[in-house]
């Protein structure tokens, strides 16, 4: 079993010489990058997450930030796909029933299982956690239909952690989880989305047309997949994506400074870029702003793993400041960059791209800042 040590320091490597080297090519054929899932895969970077007794790493919050941040400096699109499944397999961890963990985890931890979450409903766009598909109950058993409208890794993944209301919900907000394996009946992904950036990820619409659900694919109690996507998920993911944006934010800003520190002026006799001042301006601007971003988020993961009661106020504040930051810092590398990185080379076009995800995916930055703002003035959050 490998330690947690061990694994980020293999992520590390594998981030650079497998993911740094992809990177371009997945992006621009929109391919899912098997191998750098296979690769972290063998490294046990895929159960970084799962408790030691199941082989896993035993990883958490600050590990999985780690983690992504590492990948996203390479390959964005492999962070996400690593994202999603690391809070699927955070939720298996901490919700499933023993035979579900001990059937899932162990192939988790030896790479040869890939989960993600399948929560997104168009009939509540990002406001996941209140999903409109409800779970009917009759005679028959129990049997779900919904339509997901963004899953990322959805034409790869092993299995997806699905939500929905639970059966006669007497609110929108009691609803289950389940943990489906990619060949259930009845459900389908529809195509590829096309996304603006991350477009590797094989993020895709799913549909659930009369799926049957057994007690054995139940993640918790009856009636408490909302407090699992509270108190599971939106830690993980809300610290890991704001991981991702620093990743992506911390790879533009050296391209930035080596690209202006190498590009020089023949007609000022050789002086490069960097002897400007305003340039000097935009990088000190970039620096000052990656460094906010990396403590906030190392002060949101120290609230979160030690129990501070305000550690959810910064998990929703970290989300937005950070897709933020990413954009600030990378939009600056691309002037920065001029021709050189308009035509794409650099990856900094790329990073473009992708950084704008953060953003929107849920909770997008302004229902985060409606959340916040509500917290701050005492009003309910629901
Ligand atoms: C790359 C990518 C990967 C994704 N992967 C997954 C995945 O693996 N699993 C999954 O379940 N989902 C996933 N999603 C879906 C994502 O989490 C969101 O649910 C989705 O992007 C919301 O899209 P929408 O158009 O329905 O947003 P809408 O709900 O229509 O919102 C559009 C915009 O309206 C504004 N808005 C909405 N409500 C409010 C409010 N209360 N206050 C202020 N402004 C508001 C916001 O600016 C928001 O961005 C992914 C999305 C992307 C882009």
């Amino acid at each position: 079993m490998p330690d947690v040590k061990t694994v980020l320091a293999a992520n590390q490597e594998i981030s650079k010489n497998v993911l740094g080297p992809n990177a371009d090519a997945v992006d621009q054929s929109r391919t899912f990058p098997r191998e750098n899932i296979q690769a972290l895969g063998r490294a046990g970077v895929l159960g970084l997450l799962v408790p030691a007794q199941f082989g896993g790493a035993g990883g958490a919050l600050a590990e999985l930030s780690q983690a992504v941040d590492t990948q996203a400096q390479d390959c964005s699109s492999t962070a996400m796909i690593m994202l999603m499944h690391f809070c699927a397999t955070a939720v298996i961890a901490a919700q499933g029933s023993d035979a579900l963990k001990e059937k899932i985890l162990p192939a988790v931890a030896r790479g040869q299982h890939l989960s993600t979450l399948a929560f997104s409903e168009s009939g509540s766009g990002g406001h996941f956690y209140i999903p409109v598909s409800e779970v009917v109950a009759n005679g028959a058993g129990k049997h779900l239909s919904a339509s997901k409208s963004f899953v990322t890794s959805a034409n790869e993944a092993d299995s997806y952690v699905v939500s929905a209301r639970k059966a006669h919900a007497a609110s929108p907000t009691e609803s289950n989880l389940y943990l489906l394996p990619k060949n259930t009946a009845g459900l389908a992904t529809l195509g590829v989305f096309q996304g603006l950036g991350l477009t590797a990820n094989s993020s895709a619409p799913m549909k659930l047309e009369n799926v049957a659900l057994d007690d054995a694919s139940l993640l918790g109690p009856e009636g408490s997949g909302f407090q699992t996507m509270l108190g599971v998920v939106l830690p993980n993911f809300g610290i890991g994506a704001a991981s991702v944006s620093v990743g992506i934010a911390t790879a533009a800003f050296q391209a930035a400074t080596t690209h202006v520190t190498s590009r020089k002026y023949e007609h000022a006799g050789g002086a490069p870029l960097a002897a400007i001042p305003r340039v000097q301006f935009l990088i000190a601007e970039m620096a000052i702003e990656l460094a906010a971003a990396r403590a906030y988020l190392q002060e949101a993961i120290r609230k979160a793993t030690t129990g501070d009661p305000a550690a959810m106020l910064d998990i929703l504040g970290v989300k937005a400041k950070c897709a933020e930051a990413a954009n600030a810092v990378v939009s600056r590398a691309l002037t920065l960059g001029g021709g050189w990185a308009f035509g794409r080379r650099g990856g900094l076009e790329r990073m473009f791209r992708d950084a704008q995800a953060a953003a929107v995916m849920a909770p997008s930055s302004d229902v985060l800042k409606e959340f916040i703002g509500k917290a701050c003035l005492g009003l309910p959050l629901f």
